[in-house]
């Protein structure tokens, strides 16, 4: 274990509103921005680059509605934007006019330090590059603003052309830049060219500046490249939530601030704040509907899932053999996987995880439930929520939140062709008897949506569950009755997600079971 005496500071700088926006597919509205950048806070990072007044109407929204309505206790709300144009002037350049106006404290600007990116994208000469640098920086300081320089193509113009490079580094550092970035903008770069970069840049700047790093991910080393660069000097890391960026994605913050923290014992975040990674993860994921990688590190379902076989009863003794960290530390949890090969010990360990008092009779009960069911076709494995519940009852418990009468669900053709899904569901809640109805466009929509309207003046806090996904698979007919239909559902409550699943030949019956259990698993688990 590495430790060390003094807790050095690495700046965290989240970039997710802005290059976290490029990933194909991914739009977020100004109010998603919002909810978003209170994440962040929440997270406590150093800053967050709030976008680029004046590229789109959406940032310059953004940047109006934070002034008014964002208190940030943690963080620093940063305006994105370019030095000057070619041959301009600063003082009425449209760019640096609309930086100031998002009325930050702090900029952060973009800067060509690649020579062949001056010629060839500016069209202009090297010297004149220098000075948009210089110029834009200087014009910043003096409107009151703390100035960063993201350095562009900074690695690759370095290779290319080390002595340009660093004439733009020096312009930055003198005109009033407080942090110089180096930047991996097409990422194609290795830790161990980032570290060698990054020495030189450091012998030349001392201790004038802070360094920092921006690096892309398109080796697969974005993480590592940045740990490199802090090994080598580095103090302010730039990446996204999750690494959502375009092409292969931005640098992994997620991965990132826990190895700095838990890993180099450098301080990122304030006390206490790493326990929030997780749920800030698969809250910003939620927002911008980007399911999590279920095995990202850190904060993945599968993070800290273990397997067990033979050596669950080691894992009982101790956990810490089998875990590079304590998932607490990061707000995850020791999560076991069960299946039908599970024996005692692993649904004994699974009952602690759970919190559940199980003698010996209830885990039999579970162990015939589950090579019963696995036999039909249940995958438990894939369906923690539907395995709890399991589990559960086999305890002892009974849901009490709601109780089905009876459920219809109609797909009609119109003789214009249109399809038209209706269902009717009946419940008992709480004594007293609800029939609802509602129309969807399909049959498990339907179904989810009438349930929910029959439930929803009981359990008001179903409004913030909601679906993610619905898979179906065709189990092999292995059966003289034809083919078994599984189905898994994905929900969420923007603070934990969970799987479901239904078993049956009848894909409609399926789904309801699917569906029933995860509203049941849902409102079990919304009081926290
Ligand atoms: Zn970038």
């Amino acid at each position: 274990m590495n430790t060390t005496s003094t807790t050095e500071k690495v700046e965290t700088f989240d970039t997710t509103l802005r290059d976290g926006m490029q990933v194909e597919g991914v739009s977020a509205t100004v109010e998603d921005k919002m909810r978003i950048a209170e994440q962040l806070d929440f997270l406590g990072v150093d800053f967050i680059e709030g976008g680029w007044p004046g590229a789109n109407p959406k940032d310059v929204e953004f940047f109006a509605r934070a002034a008014r309505e964002l208190t940030l206790r943690n963080s620093i709300l940063v305006a994105f934007g370019s030095t000057r144009r070619p041959r301009g002037k600063v003082d009425d350049d449209v760019t640096l006019r609309n930086l100031v106006e998002a009325d930050t404290s702090a900029v952060c600007i973009v800067a060509k330090s690649w020579d062949y990116h001056v010629e060839t994208a500016l069209q202009t000469t090297l010297d004149e590059g220098v000075a948009m640098v210089g110029d834009s920086v200087e014009f910043l300081t003096r409107e009151g603003r703390r100035v960063l320089v993201d350095l562009e193509h900074f690695f690759d113009g370095f290779r290319h052309n080390p002595e340009f490079s660093m004439r733009v580094v020096e312009a930055a550092l003198m005109r009033g830049a407080t942090h110089l970035v180096l930047c991996d903008t097409n990422g194609g770069s290795l830790p161990h060219e980032i570290a060698e970069a990054v020495a030189r840049v450091r012998e030349h700047v001392g201790s004038d500046a802070i360094l920092g790093i921006h690096c892309h991910d398109d080796t697969g080393c974005a993480v590592a490249n940045s740990m490199a660069a802090v090994q080598a000097g580095v103090r302010h890391v730039q990446g996204t939530l999750n690494g959502l960026g375009e092409r292969t994605g931005n640098a992994n913050l997620t991965t990132i601030i826990p190895n700095l923290q838990l890993k180099m014992g450098f301080e990122c975040l304030p006390e206490g704040h790493l326990a929030h990674l997780t749920a800030v993860s698969h809250h910003v994921a939620e927002v911008l509907n980007r399911p999590l990688n279920p095995q990202a590190p850190y904060v993945g379902a599968s993070a800290f899932a273990h397997k067990a076989g033979l050596h669950v009863s080691a894992i009982a003794r101790a956990k810490d053999a089998y875990e590079h960290v304590d998932p607490e530390t990061v707000g995850n949890g020791t999560r076991f996987v069960v299946s039908e090969m599970a024996g005692r010990a692993t649904i004994q360990m699974k009952a602690q995880e759970l919190g559940l008092e199980m003698d010996g009779a209830a885990v039999n009960q579970v162990i015939d439930d589950l090579k019963r069911l696995e036999h039909e076709g249940y995958h438990f494995e894939a369906a923690d929520a539907s395995l709890e519940l399991l589990m559960r009852r086999a305890a002892g418990w009974t849901q009490e939140a709601f109780r089905v009468e009876s459920m219809r669900v109609i797909t009609d053709e119109s003789p214009d062709g249109r399809f038209t899904t209706e269902a009717t569901v009946k419940v008992w809640v709480a004594e007293e008897r609800h029939v609802h109805v509602a129309e969807g466009n399909g049959p498990v929509n339907a179904i989810d949506a009438a349930l929910r309207a029959a439930l929803l003046a009981h359990h008001p806090e179903l409004a913030r569950i909601h679906l993610t996904d619905y898979k179906v698979r065709i189990l092999d007919g292995a059966t003289a009755t034809g083919a078994v239909t599984r189905v898994l559902i994905d929900a969420t409550n923007g603070e934990r997600s969970w799987t479901t699943i239904g078993v049956s030949t009848n894909i409609i019956e399926a789904s309801w079971q699917a569906l029933e259990e995860s509203l049941v698993y849902g409102l079990l688990h919304s009081g926290g």
